[in-house]
């Protein structure tokens, strides 16, 4: 999610585009944009990448905005549909809004089902309509007393962001779950998912949105509304394994840094006798850099990635995400043959990756496979938006490591310990929520 208030003369369709583009990262599945030029919303939203779904005629039929927000979305097996594409742009009786929405409630069904007994109508089966229809519900005692209570009602993870006509709103959960950061450009506030965007797009981050703080930017300026949090907040871990881009910050923690830490820990806790070190591109790169420069052994790039490609953890289908594999990377022969491979990667989620990534390097002539995650063995469901809903789906959950190494066929399979992950994001000042790896959840999924 991107979003800007517009003080200067800026592009803002455009300026939203190149953000997204940075944060395609976070979902493949749909795009879209809305902007206001302080009278009425224009939105255009499709499915596909940003990139398949804007062009310079859908860019300039968004042109003139004040203020705007996009969003690319990542979803379920089940839920890929345009109705689903947001922004959701809807109509209340004090005018028009657009929102934008980055996790998922656990209680949405509870409050859904509650609207519709009073007679509200559904047209999507996202969160975000739920959340439109309780701030349509509250509106009467203000927008920010509508505010309040909507976060007093609705739990679970949401990273939010609102447009009315005349100012952009942005919300961040009271358990901070996903991350959510402000910057400025020129004289103009951005609120986007990651600092990524931040820097394609060439605005200053200022600092995180807080969690379980209400910003509202207008022509006065900024606000910033403090509701009750809990004593410890729960950023998800997962960001900083797989899910966030290599050169982001999160609550002041380079993903950066934290991965290389991981491959390093990883090094110490599952050493290797070998002669390479090599990455799953892009997020097991920087681990593998660490791996190798604390284990002495040279890092080496053992495979090609085909950019074009959306990361297959994100594709819900069995069959396209093995496809994806194959399509998304290929081994380098000449590097990993006749060698023995330390090979890291991110996670392990459901297992068919690992299998023909192991595969692929044999086939290339790798003598041995090791293989090493830098992250502990992925076990339990996620709650809060990440694509991980059963444990069904788990190879983690019904398999032990070695059962694990068998499947994927490496000779070795080590992960890094909970301990160990836990370390790599030390000294940051905020709690984490760790559920798929220990199922301790911060919150529960209401019934
Ligand atoms: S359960 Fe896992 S993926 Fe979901 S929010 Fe928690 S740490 Fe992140």
């Amino acid at each position: 999610m991107i979003g800007i208030y517009n003080q200067n003369e800026l592009e803002v369709q455009e300026i939203i585009f190149y953000g997204l583009y940075a944060l395609q990262h976070r979902g493949q599945e749909s795009a879209g944009i809305a902007v206001t030029d302080g009278s009425s919303i224009t939105y255009h939203k499709g499915m596909g990448l940003a990139a398949d779904v804007f062009d310079e005629k859908t860019l300039e039929r968004l042109k003139g905005g004040k203020a705007g927000i996009g969003h690319i979305r990542n979803t379920r097996a089940g839920e890929r549909m345009y109705a689903n594409a947001q922004p959701l742009v809807t109509r209340y009786k004090k005018g028009s809004m657009a929102l934008v929405h980055d996790g998922k409630l656990v209680n949405a069904h509870l409050i859904r089902n509650d609207l519709e007994e009073a007679g509200a109508i559904f047209q999507t089966s996202m969160d975000i309509e739920v959340i439109a229809a309780l701030i349509a519900k509250y509106i009467d005692l203000g927008l920010e007393e509508a505010l309040k209570k909507l976060i007093s009602v609705i739990k679970g993870a949401y990273a939010l962001m609102i447009m009315t006509e005349d100012r952009l709103i942005a919300v961040r959960d009271p358990l901070g779950i996903r991350p959510l950061v402000l910057g400025i450009l020129d004289d103009s506030y951005v609120i986007a998912s990651e600092t990524c965007a931040f820097d394609t797009i060439g605005a200053e981050y200022i600092r995180d949105v807080k969690p379980g703080e209400i910003l509202i930017v207008n022509e006065d300026g900024l606000t910033s509304i403090q509701t009750p949090v809990p004593l410890h907040s729960s950023l998800c871990i997962f960001e900083f394994v797989y899910y966030a881009r290599t050169d982001s910050t999160i609550d002041g923690i380079s993903v950066y840094m934290a991965r290389k830490q991981a491959g390093a820990r990883l090094a110490s806790e599952h050493p290797a006798e070998a002669d390479l070190v090599i990455g799953v591109p892009d997020s097991g790169t920087t681990a593998a850099i660490g791996y190798a420069e604390a284990s002495g052994i040279p890092y080496g790039e053992g495979f090609i990635k085909n950019r074009y490609v959306g990361r297959t953890f994100i594709r819900s289908s069995p069959h396209i995400r093995e496809q994806g594999v194959r399509i998304k990377l290929n081994a380098l022969r000449r590097i990993v043959k006749g060698k023995r491979i330390v090979v890291i990667d991110d996670s392990i989620v459901r297992g068919t990756t690992s299998k023909k990534i192991v595969e692929m390097l044999r086939l290339a002539g790798a003598i041995e496979v090791h293989m090493r995650i830098s992250s502990p063995p992925v076990r339990f469901p996620c709650h809060y938006g990440i694509d991980i809903d059963t444990s069904d789906q788990l190879i983690g959950y019904h398999n032990d490591v070695d059962e694990i190494c068998n499947i994927i066929g490496a000779d070795s399979l080590g992960y890094l310990s909970l301990e160990g992950l836990m370390k790599t994001v030390e000294g940051s000042g905020c709690g984490f929520c760790r559920g798929c790896f220990s199922a301790e959840y911060p919150i529960e999924p209401e019934k």
